[in-house]
């Protein structure tokens, strides 16, 4: 006999029934019968309203192909033009389009830190990250086809004298000034859902989404507020309170599953966190001076005695604010 909860567990992780069939030594139609008899459940995205590929304005097989870079680029850097396939062109094609350029593109989407973990190979051999890389919106991915240094744009002896700004993969990783998250934040967010989405699981067109939303007026610029969703159920979601909108939009163990991680987050039970969302929905609007995370704040007003989660230690916005008076 099959053992379901495993099998569950396999298909909420996003494998094919067949994988989930090789991996319990069982066939795919035992899988299927499961599934087909509400044994088993595989989420599907749902709500999405996403054209077909064929049809114009799809994001679907683009924005994937850009996740992946990005997927990439967060263990370690990369090349973008040693990716030339088909979908160099198509996506580059589409980036142009939709956005200008690839470094519109991230800056768009707050990561801008993938400007120094992507780079170009100019045909002069000459390695720069994206940051240094000229645009030109005419172009494929909005980019100068030339390096600066063939460009004429930085000179040789500049080439000489910033060798480590040309050649090192490795050099100083940007700070968070304007991102929403850094690059290992992005990837712990991104990670703690197998970088799919957290609703429907498939790993289609995502979006970063606050959970707690931004127009509520609390502090929620932080990672563990942050969770992974398509492009169209971030916008289902909108300002919505979050558990509601779960509820009525996924299964209830879906829902489970996200309160679950994120009232570990938050050094809270689940019930104790839904208690939270509750009272942030209550007082929308009634802390936007205030400049501590909701938590802090809830904890106060409740009255109640437990260990501030650690993000709580670790506060950015001091920083980026005088970075960005200094600037
Ligand atoms: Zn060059």
């Amino acid at each position: 006999m099959i053992d379901l909860e495993k099998a569950q567990e396999y298909l909420d992780f996003g494998y094919s029934k067949t994988k989930v069939a090789a991996l319990l030594g069982s066939h795919h139609n035992t899988i299927s019968r499961l599934v087909n008899g509400g044994k088993l459940e595989i989420y599907e995205a749902f709500d999405e309203n996403v054209e077909p590929r064929s049809k114009l304005g799809s994001c679907f097989y683009e924005e994937n192909h850009i996740d992946d870079l990005l997927r990439q680029a967060a263990e370690s850097p990369v090349i973008l033009n040693e990716r030339k396939d088909n979908d160099y062109y198509d996506v580059g094609a589409y980036i142009r389009n939709e956005f200008g350029s690839i470094k519109s593109f991230l800056c768009i989407q707050d990561l801008e830190y993938f400007l120094d973990e992507i780079f170009i190979k100019c045909g002069c051999d000459k390695l720069f990250s994206l940051a240094d890389w000229y645009e030109d919106k005419g172009k494929l991915w909005g980019l100068s086809s030339v390096c600066p240094s063939c460009r004429g744009e930085i000179s040789y002896s500049y080439v000489k004298r910033n060798p480590e700004k040309i050649f090192n993969l490795n050099q100083t990783r940007r700070t968070k000034v304007d991102a929403l998250l850094t690059k290992e934040e992005y990837k712990e967010v991104r990670s703690r859902f197998n970088w799919k989405c957290a609703v429907s699981n498939t790993g289609n067109c995502i979006t970063l989404d606050h959970f707690i939303p931004v127009s509520w007026g609390f502090k929620c610029h932080y990672s563990e507020n942050i969770i992974p969703l398509t492009k169209g159920l971030n916008s289902s979601k909108n300002n919505r309170h979050p558990v509601e909108w779960l509820k009525s939009n996924t299964s209830v163990r879906i829902t489970g599953r996200i309160i679950r991680i994120l009232s570990g987050l938050n050094n809270l039970t689940q019930g104790e966190f839904l208690s939270f969302i509750d009272w942030c929905f209550d007082n929308k609007g009634m802390f936007v001076d205030d400049p501590r995370f909701p938590i802090e704040i809830w904890r106060e007003y409740t009255g109640r005695e437990f260990p501030l989660p650690s993000y709580v230690g670790m506060d950015y916005s001091n920083e980026v604010t005088n970075e960005k008076q200094a600037g």
